[in-house]
């Protein structure tokens, strides 16, 4: 398991790189949830998502390695934070894509100067596809949440709301693979173990929450939610054990509370903030936290849309 020397040790390494994002504040979605509403605006980081503190301090130790070939098997936000970060490093690298990958995806990644390749339509044939990448080319495979060095650089992301916001109470954290979570709980956990971090998931894609509640890994169909960062099939086998030490709650939302939630910061904050980010300001919103009059803290975790 990870602690929090390694995340302090993220922190130097990928400090150079990322940027220390605002923790933004609104009265008016204060009101609706009945807490005091803040919100850490990872929408505003490089490459539109926190992703770029977990592949930074993971590439970066891979270069340190002698690596000089980068892979990773994902088109969204760690597909193009693994090409932004490999392109600043000037090490080569290969971003496994489906087939039907959307045009706006191959776009962004060729423009952080990664290179695609095509391969298959499910994520266990990109997984495979991207491994093996790796292995002809002396390179190193890049994973999006089960690796303890993109943990560390996740958990960044607590770090900084701990150190901006003295006086934070709750943390709310979305959970895909449960990489940001598992980084946050720990930075969280190890150094203020006061401060509540609540988990949120789409009802659709509750694999945490069902493995939670079975006290074990538990896999379920992919699911379409509109929140598409959150569709893994199951947690990371070095994620979850942190999940089930450290989580407060773990709470459900659906896509209209989603949608609803994602409209209401545009409008109201002027944010444009992804569906998977929205998934925190559904949970406050529809009173799912249980708590009242706290400093509660979304992380806002990307911002990447496709706005046609
Ligand atoms: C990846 C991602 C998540 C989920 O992070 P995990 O580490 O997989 O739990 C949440 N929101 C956005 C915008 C993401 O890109």
């Amino acid at each position: 398991m990870i602690g929090l020397k390694e995340i302090l040790e993220a922190k130097q390494e990928i400090q150079d790189v990322i940027h220390e994002t605002p923790i933004l504040h609104s009265t008016q979605l204060s009101e609706i949830c009945g807490n005091n509403m803040y919100f850490k605006a990872e929408h505003l980081q490089k490459t539109g998502s926190f992703k770029i503190r977990g592949a930074t301090n993971k590439v970066k130790k891979a270069v340190k390695g002698k690596a000089r070939f980068i892979t990773t098997a994902s088109s969204g936000n760690h597909g193009q934070a693994v090409a932004y970060i490999a392109n600043q490093l000037r090490v080569p690298a290969t971003i496994v894509v489906p087939e039907d990958v959307r045009e706006s995806k191959l776009k962004a990644i060729n423009a952080y100067g990664g290179t695609v390749a095509k391969h298959g339509l499910t994520s266990e044939e990109r997984l495979i596809k991207a491994e093996e990448v790796a292995e002809q080319n002396h390179g190193v495979f890049i994973p999006p949440y089960n690796d303890a060095l993109v943990m560390a650089g996740q958990g960044t992301v607590g770090l900084e709301i701990l150190a901006q916001l003295s006086e934070t109470d709750v943390v709310v954290v979305p959970i895909g693979g449960g990489g940001l979570i598992s980084g946050v709980l720990t930075a969280i956990k190890q150094s203020k173990p006061n401060v509540k971090v609540i988990g949120v998931e789409p009802e659709t894609a509750n694999d945490t929450y069902l493995s939670l509640k079975n006290g074990e890994l538990t896999e379920i169909p992919v699911s379409t939610t509109i929140a598409d960062g959150l569709r893994a099939i199951k947690p990371g086998y070095l994620t979850f054990p942190v999940v089930q030490r450290y989580i407060d709650d773990i709470v459900l939302v659906s896509d209209d509370d989603i949608k609803e939630a994602q409209l209401l910061v545009l409008e109201r904050m002027k944010q444009l903030i992804e569906p998977s980010s929205a998934t925190t300001v559904a949970a406050a919103m529809h009173g799912k936290l249980h708590v009242k009059d706290k400093n509660v803290v979304c992380v806002l975790t990307g911002g990447n849309v496709d706005v046609r």
